[in-house]
């Protein structure tokens, strides 16, 4: 195991005989030594889990991500080699959608800014207006576990809803009172944009200067998603004009080069350093689903 997970998860696997080798926290060069001899890797998002350590780790069976998004594994030479690769793909919807709505209700209320002045023992009243998310319409980019999650939130919030997403989801759409439309027309007519796509090369930079430029001045962004979906760059140049932007995620985590400090430091903007699943509900969700997934991965072995 190469990051840090729930107690009860390594607790779990040893009361069911696993041999447990818990290194949170280990390089990638780190890994490559102690990779020989593991059947099972347990990882996060942290280390790109590519051919080099895959090739090194010539007894795995299943690649295990503690969580959801695979887009740090090589997938397709994985399942080349034979080696199985499992995920927990519910057990965070509610966590992170609770934070995308938590995030859109910060932006929209000025609520960062306005605790920091009141951390240095200002008292900022009327200094902002804020807006209630009541009868605004949300553009839920993705509806797809957490997209859709969030578009029930946003319902019961008296958000009107719009989304967009390449499956048919009309099921699940009527249900929740959401009507599907196409990304311009998302875009066009949103109050504020929360993203929920998986990272694919359709969804790289789907955020870009001429989609960005779609969305009106004053809207609001949220992205819990991941952090390529949106061009750093473009985004930068629409940041006076937007009502403000909400990340959970960035390009590069954690961010390091000069763009993120130009980002990070624009006063609308909120970043949260990618805590969209950690809440120990999630955290202890992810331990019983990834554990029956592993057992169910290795039950034909
Ligand atoms: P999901 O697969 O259930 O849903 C994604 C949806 O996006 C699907 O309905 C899919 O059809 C749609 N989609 C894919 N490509 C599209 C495109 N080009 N245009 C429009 N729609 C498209 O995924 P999910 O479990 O809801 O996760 C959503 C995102 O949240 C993922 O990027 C995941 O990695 C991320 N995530 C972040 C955190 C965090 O800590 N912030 C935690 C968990 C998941």
């Amino acid at each position: 195991m190469t990051d840090k997970v729930a107690e009860k998860f390594v607790h779990l696997l040893r009361e069911r005989g696993f041999e447990v080798d818990y290194r949170p926290g280990i390089s990638r060069e780190g890994l490559i030594r102690a990779i020989k001899g593991c059947n099972i890797l347990v990882f996060r998002g942290r280390l790109r889990i590519d051919k080099e350590i895959i090739e090194a780790g010539s007894d795995l069976v299943v690649l295990a991500r503690y969580g959801i998004g695979l887009d740090n594994v090589d997938v397709d030479l994985a399942l080349k080699k034979g080696i199985a690769v499992v995920n927990a793909p519910n057990a965070s919807c509610i966590s992170v959608a609770e934070l995308a709505i938590g995030l859109l209700i910060s932006v929209f209320r000025n609520i960062y800014a306005l605790v920091d002045a009141v951390k240095r023992m200002e008292w900022p009243k009327g200094r902002f207006t804020g807006r209630e998310l009541y009868g605004k319409k949300l553009g839920v980019i993705g509806f797809g576990r957490i997209g859709s999650k969030v578009a029930e939130y946003a319902r019961a919030l008296g958000m009107n809803v719009l989304f967009h997403d390449i499956r048919d989801v009309s099921e699940d759409a009527r249900r929740i009172g959401a009507v599907q439309t196409s990304l311009e027309n998302l875009l066009k007519g949103s109050d504020a944009v929360t993203v929920h796509v998986q990272l694919t090369p359709l969804t790289y930079h789907m955020l870009n200067e001429r989609t960005l430029s779609m969305i009106p001045d004053n809207a609001v962004i949220v992205n819990t998603s991941r952090g390529e979906v949106i061009d750093t760059k473009a985004l930068l140049n629409h940041l006076d004009r937007l009502g403000g932007v909400a990340l959970d995620v960035l390009e590069q985590e954690p961010p390091k080069d000069e763009i993120y400090r130009k980002l990070i430091g624009h006063p609308k903007v909120i970043v949260t350093p990618h805590i969209g699943a950690e809440t120990a509900e999630a955290m202890d969700r992810i331990a019983d689903e990834l554990l029956q997934n592993i057992m169910e991965a290795i039950k034909w072995l």
